[in-house]
């Protein structure tokens, strides 16, 4: 293991490994540290899936684009598979639908692939979704889905193919450039990387405390695999989804939707739930999720958040088997205002952080950005 290298990348999720991948790819030699023997943060507890469609318009939809071209590229070279699915967002309600007419009327124009279907439209592109009352949808062909377990696994594999070196059960107690210091090792860096997820206590603690830097925990549900190899084809969302991503803050009809739901739906406004629906490579569904907000994440998940959760994606979704396999949740770190946070606590030293609920779809976009900043 070298104990110097140009850039020093901290944190082996998603962010961290595409920061790694873009430095190593413009010819640099590159240390990636992880604390855990594997990165168990946000990265491999999400949907997998990349979501340009949630960004909204101009700069962030055209990362969220950005990224997704360089995904497609660094999973073909690593040898990992990926579904080009596209997305489905399905309406119940009038209002629902108001918003994603509206929405395909207006978004193509700034740069969204995407069109209204009609309920037959819908049930052509899917086999998932409840016909019972559907008014429509929006498909966008945009969106990937990855197996997050795979991705987070085996892109460290191929770094090294890369020549990365890649520090696993390594946590970073230091930087004062060019030392880079774990607990027991003492390394070299010109540059350093920060990308440490939700982590604000141990590296730049008071940079972090005073930065409106917080976390949110979301509770998540998967099925075993499905059965017969029944695949879920596009990823869906439905009404609820439409309050949460940016993009849909273009359309004026989403008022009129976000009063229904706080008046009928209060269960589901206070723990913030709405329900996504990916595949993963071995079949299995992926459902959730919930936003709780706060520095102290609690440990114990709600049995009602999952029940409401379940609850709600039976309204859309046709599953062969609903039983679920598998519970846990994740915390990514988000900004109050900013889509994601940037910070030079010290010369050289770069910390990239808090892109909320669209790490995975920014990924590689924002590392290019960080990396086109740095002077090298
Ligand atoms: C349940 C859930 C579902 C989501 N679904 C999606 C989705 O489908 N699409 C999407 O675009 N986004 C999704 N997101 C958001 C996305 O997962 C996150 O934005 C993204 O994973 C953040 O990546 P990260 O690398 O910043 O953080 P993390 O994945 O948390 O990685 C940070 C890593 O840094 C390591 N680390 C921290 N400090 C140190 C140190 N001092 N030394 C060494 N290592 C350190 C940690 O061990 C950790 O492995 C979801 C998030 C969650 C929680």
């Amino acid at each position: 293991m070298p104990r110097r290298a140009k850039i020093a990348v901290i944190g082996g999720g998603i962010l961290g490994l595409a920061h790694a991948y873009t430095a190593a790819r413009r010819g640099h030699s590159v240390t990636l540290f992880e604390r855990g023997h594997a990165a168990t943060g946000a990265s491999i507890r999400n949907f997998g899936m990349i979501w340009p469609i949630g960004q909204p318009p101009g700069e962030m939809h055209q990362m969220a684009l950005r990224s997704r071209e360089i995904w497609t590229e660094v999973l073909s070279s690593a040898r990992l598979s990926y579904l080009p699915t596209g997305s489905l967002h399905v309406a119940y309600h009038d209002d629902e639908a108001e918003v994603l007419r509206e929405f395909a009327a207006i978004a193509p124009p700034a740069g969204y692939n995407c069109e209204w279907l009609d309920a037959s439209g819908v049930l052509e592109r899917s086999d998932a979704v409840q016909p019972r009352g559907l008014k429509g949808g929006v498909w966008s062909a945009a969106e990937l889905t990855v197996d997050p377990r795979l991705v987070i696994r085996r892109l460290p594999s191929y770094l090294r193919e890369l020549g990365v070196a890649v520090k696993s059960g390594s946590a970073v107690t230091r930087i004062d450039l060019p030392r880079v210091e774990t607990g027991a090792e003492s390394f070299e860096a010109d540059l350093a990387v920060v990308c440490s997820g939700d982590d604000f206590e141990t590296l730049f603690p008071g940079l972090f405390r005073a930065s409106e830097l917080t976390r949110c925990k979301l509770q998540m549900m998967r099925t075993a695999p499905q059965p017969g190899g029944w695949q879920l084809g596009p990823a869906l969302a439905a009404g609820l989804t439409l309050r949460f991503y940016k993009a849909f803050q273009m359309c004026t009809t989403l008022g009129k939707l976000k009063e229904r739901i706080t008046l009928e739906k209060p269960e589901y406004e206070k723990y913030l739930i709405h329900v996504l629906v990916s595949q993963t490579a071995d079949g299995a569904i992926t459902l959730g999720d919930s936003h709780e907000y706060g520095a102290a994440v609690d440990i114990f998940d709600k049995a009602e958040i999952d029940e409401l959760t379940m609850r709600e994606a039976e309204s859309f979704l046709r599953l062969p088997d609903f039983r679920v396999a598998e519970r846990w949740h994740g915390v990514y770190s988000l900004h109050s205002a900013k889509p994601f946070f940037e910070a030079e606590p010290a010369p050289g030293v770069h910390i990239v952080t808090a892109p909320g609920g669209s790490g995975m779809t920014l990924s590689f976009g924002l590392a290019e950005r960080t990396m086109n900043g740095l002077s090298l």
